[in-house]
């Protein structure tokens, strides 16, 4: 309560009135004590000077006697002022004893010695007056010293006087105190309700409420911190808005990144985690996730980030993918508000496609290199031989030669062919075609090799089959080498079958074999380039791994799919669809 300024200014306040009556009151008690003195000082002064020999006469006229004495006096009792608090005694100049006092008024009469009545006696006028004795008193020898005249006034009036001061004192101080309450309390207001509008404001701007701003009503120093305040306030706002923008800003990149972002604080545990960081380590944010849950084999320490303040670069595997994550620290090493932040970068795709690049030129180069290794050693060797060779030897080399080279071609028009299909540049020459005739075509030229491999080749077709929209020459080199591979890895006395059918808007051509079959493992892996099952076998016929793959892609392009069933001893089925051709509009 006292801790309010309205009611250290109230105490104030009544502090102030309560002085200044305590200062007046002391003063006016000791003017009018110092008036009281003086008066009557001057009194007897002027009554002695006048009247003096006159008493002097009369009280020796009484010889002693006291009853004269006091009747002389009576006579002067209107000049000496004498009342119930002032009365005069008439002492033996000698020994003091008290021979008259103003009898009946004296209701308490004064029998001690005043140091004025001794110097009295002492033949001297005594006319010392004190402020603090509890009477005023004159004394002065009389008839030579046989008599000493005092006269004692005991303050009596100067008492009642004073009392009746202190009552009118006491009744203004409290009307003074309740004036300075009053006063005080308004004024108090005055001043403390802008404050508490201030405050009130304050608390609500730091609450994040800026829509009320105090009224600058007054031109006082009050107005003029309000005034700031209200600038204050402003700034804040617009500082504060900015603020906001950035962090929105920053919290949609943070949301949207394709990098993923990880912080922790300086305990270890998580402070953000986007999205793209979660998808990567296949975890989902919680508050209670620490930097050893998110990064179970991480060997990095925060102490070799702290030692030069750089950022470290990790490969880490996890979730199945391979990572490449940036660890910093952030806000200093020192601040208690920083912490680790990662950032990651999905690099498994990347990283596939760079060992699949790899693979893919190790490849090229062994597929080359053997039929190369061929027709440098046959080459070789007819050279060596010059003319010791005989004629079937030489043509059996040569063939050999023609053999390889052939084979070389294969690989780099297959190779060529796949290189067009990456990088878009095969221009699909679209036409409606049947694909009865396609499939016809190409069983009716295979018959032959099927017949030499002792294979039956069969065909059939539901009709009638809704024509597709596609390069003749590629979708015929696709369908050419899956029946060309059912034929390749047959057995003698097996089976080819092609059927055409329209399946859900589109057309499928389906190679079914009684062949050796691909192992279920391999399957998956059949359109990767270069990939081959048997690979003896497939060199022997001539084939360069390249076949499937070239199809796949050739098969994407036209919007279809091919799909490969086996089983391993028992044979294969090799399903190609195409999208059929939009029915021609019949013409009215
Ligand atoms: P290739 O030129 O070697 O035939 P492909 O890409 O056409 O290359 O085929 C890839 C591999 O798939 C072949 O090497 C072979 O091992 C296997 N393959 C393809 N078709 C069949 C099939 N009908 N029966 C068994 N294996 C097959």
């Amino acid at each position: 309560m006292l801790k309010s300024l309205q009611m250290k200014l109230v105490l104030i306040l009544m502090l102030l009135v309560i002085s200044v009556m305590a200062v007046v009151g002391i003063f006016l008690v000791n003017s009018v004590t110092a008036y009281n003195i003086s008066d009557f000082k001057q009194q007897m002064a002027d009554f002695f000077a006048l009247r003096g020999g006159e008493v002097e006469t009369g009280l020796r006229a009484c010889d002693g006697d006291p009853q004269a004495m006091t009747q002389v006096m009576e006579a002067y009792a209107g000049g000496l002022g004498l009342d119930d608090h002032r009365n005069f005694y008439i002492l033996d100049g000698r020994t003091g004893e008290f021979l008259a006092s103003s009898q009946g008024r004296d209701e308490t009469p004064f029998r001690e010695l005043t140091p004025n009545m001794t110097a009295a006696m002492g033949g001297r006028t005594g006319q010392e007056i004190t402020a603090l004795a509890p009477y005023f008193d004159v004394a002065l020898p009389l008839d030579g010293g046989a008599y000493v005249l005092a006269v004692v006034d005991d303050k009596g009036e100067l008492d009642e006087l004073t009392w009746t001061m202190f009552t009118i004192l006491l009744r203004s101080l409290m009307f003074g105190l309740a004036v300075a309450a009053m006063l005080s309390f308004i004024l108090a207001k005055t001043i403390t309700n802008p404050v508490e509008n201030l405050t009130k404001t304050a608390d609500r701007i730091a609450a994040g409420d800026f829509s009320q701003r105090p009224q600058e009503e007054s031109a006082d120093e009050i107005g003029a911190l309000t005034r700031t305040f209200n600038d204050m306030a402003n700034v804040l706002e617009s500082t504060l808005a900015e603020v906001n923008g950035e962090r929105n800003k920053l919290n949609t990149l943070f949301m949207y990144m394709a990098e993923g972002m990880v912080a922790f604080g300086k305990n270890g545990r998580i402070l953000h985690m986007n999205p793209a960081a979660q998808r990567m380590l296949g975890l989902e944010f919680g508050p209670e996730l620490t930097y050893t849950q998110v990064f179970p084999n991480m060997e990095i320490e925060e102490a070799d980030l702290a030692e030069d303040g750089k950022c470290i670069e990790i490969d880490y595997a996890a979730n199945k993918r391979i990572l490449k994550i940036f660890l910093t620290l952030f806000g200093g090493a020192d601040s208690e508000n920083g912490g680790i932040m990662a950032v990651m970068h999905d690099v498994t795709e990347q990283t596939k496609l760079d060992s699949s690049r790899r693979e893919f030129v190790a490849n090229v180069s062994h597929e080359l290199r053997t039929p190369l290794t061929n027709v440098k050693g046959y080459t070789e060797t007819l050279l060596d031989a010059g003319d010791d060779i005989d004629p079937q030897s030489r043509r059996d080399f040569l063939q050999v030669i023609y053999n390889e080279s052939d084979r070389m071609t294969h690989i780099v028009k297959d190779l060529l062919t796949l290189s067009q299909l990456d990088y878009g540049r095969m221009d699909l020459r679209l036409a409606e075609l049947p694909v009865e005739m396609i499939v016809a075509n190409i069983t009716s030229a295979m018959m032959i090799e099927a017949k030499n491999q002792g294979l039956t080749l069969e065909t059939s077709f539901q009709r009638p089959l809704p024509n597709i929209l596609a390069d003749q020459a590629r979708l015929e080199q696709v369908i050419a080498n899956v029946i060309s591979n059912a034929v390749k890895y047959n057995r003698s006395g097996g089976r080819v079958e092609v059927s055409a059918f329209s399946e859900g808007g589109q057309v499928a051509v389906r190679v079914k074999d009684t062949g050796i079959g691909i192992p279920q493992e391999d399957i998956p892996r059949l359109f990767e380039r270069f990939y081959r099952v048997d690979k003896a076998r497939s060199r022997e016929r001539g084939g360069t791994g390249l076949g499937l793959a070239i199809a796949k892609e050739i098969v994407e392009q036209h919007n279809g799919t091919i799909e490969v069933e086996s089983q391993l001893d028992q044979g294969t089925v090799v399903t190609i669809r195409i999208p059929a051709a939009p029915a021609p509009e019949e013409e009215a």
